[in-house]
């Protein structure tokens, strides 16, 4: 069976282009690395935000749909996204989330730091010790030292764990690590193979009988977990049809290959290649300074991005 090395970008719904991207780059410190448009309809921006080169594990996306109702959360999505930051970095944030007016609660027993986007998404700042020889992205606001690696986890909540279990353990190759009981809730954590230091766990939070989330702003359109290359990503096709699921073809979205799927419970899965990765049309000092269209859309440049709302 093949493993996974762990999540390789999350994609969720952001309101207004101008206060995603500020909020993600400026008071968060992650680097905008690729200014696009979804591939599957340029009516929208797709921004994705990272570490300096947008390493796989670093990746948080957004389809920037302004007119979109706020999403509800419920059974079949993504409903919490961590990042890790060093061991004795939470000090620097609090005092940074204080002078930003950006509310916040401490969680975990103080190790972890819960907020929301502007948009209503629930993120957390995790303290990580894994984390402490991973160099930082020195951005124009945020200090490498304190900057937000990469991801601790993510929340997936569904309304029976079992047979999205079974999707991240034999047909992913991850392996449960505990479990934990809160009401009528059960909480299962999950840890890529190895355990690599970021993307590398995953918490099911299971209610029978919870209903369905709808989809909207604030809310995470889907996650995608890394493939080394096109061999291992079709041998992740094989696994999770021999489950009885039915990835896509392959999709090619320039700076990756993709193939998706829904698993039982409805959040939709993307297993994504590590590469080609960000520098394939901007050089690493450039990356999300222009405005790059898959080729499918070059020829209508001019008419896409005057439809598209301002961006900042
Ligand atoms: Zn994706």
């Amino acid at each position: 069976m093949p493993v996974s090395s762990g999540v390789h970008h999350i994609t969720a719904i952001c309101g207004e282009p101008a206060r995603a991207i500020d909020f993600y780059s400026r008071r968060l410190g992650l680097r905008l690395v690729k200014k696009t448009v979804n591939f599957d309809d340029a009516t929208a921006w797709h921004f994705y935000f990272g570490d300096e080169i947008g390493s796989p594990g670093s990746i948080l996306t957004f389809f920037a749909r302004p007119d979109m109702p706020p999403g509800t959360p419920g059974a079949g999505e993504v409903v919490s996204i961590a990042y890790a930051i060093p061991t004795g970095s939470a000090a620097f944030w609090i005092d940074q989330f204080n002078d930003e007016g950006v509310r916040f609660a401490l969680a975990e027993g103080g190790r972890a730091i819960a907020f929301h986007d502007p948009d209503g998404l629930a993120l957390e700042l995790v303290e990580t010790t894994a984390v402490a020889d991973m160099p930082g992205y020195e951005s124009e606001t945020i200090p490498g030292e304190h900057a937000l690696r990469g991801f601790a986890g993510a929340t997936l909540l569904v309304g029976e764990a079992a047979a999205t279990a079974r999707v991240l353990t034999q047909g992913l190759g991850w392996t449960e690590g505990g479990r934990a009981t809160l009401g009528d809730y059960t909480r299962i954590r999950f840890d890529a193979p190895g355990k690599p230091a970021i993307g590398g766990a995953l918490d099911l939070l299971a209610r029978p009988g919870l209903p369905k989330g709808t989809q909207g702003i604030g809310g995470v359109h889907h996650i995608a977990f890394r493939a080394s290359g096109d061999a291992q990503q079709a041998e992740f096709s094989a696994s999770v049809r021999a489950l009885g699921l039915t990835p896509t073809e392959v999709r090619d979205r320039k700076y990756f290959r993709s193939i998706y799927f829904r698993e039982p419970s409805g959040v939709l899965f993307e297993i994504a290649t590590d590469g080609p990765g960000f520098s394939v049309d901007e050089k690493l000092s450039k990356l999300g300074t222009g405005v790059m269209l898959p080729e499918h859309y070059e020829a209508r440049r001019k008419e896409i991005l005057e439809k598209l709302p301002k961006a900042g």
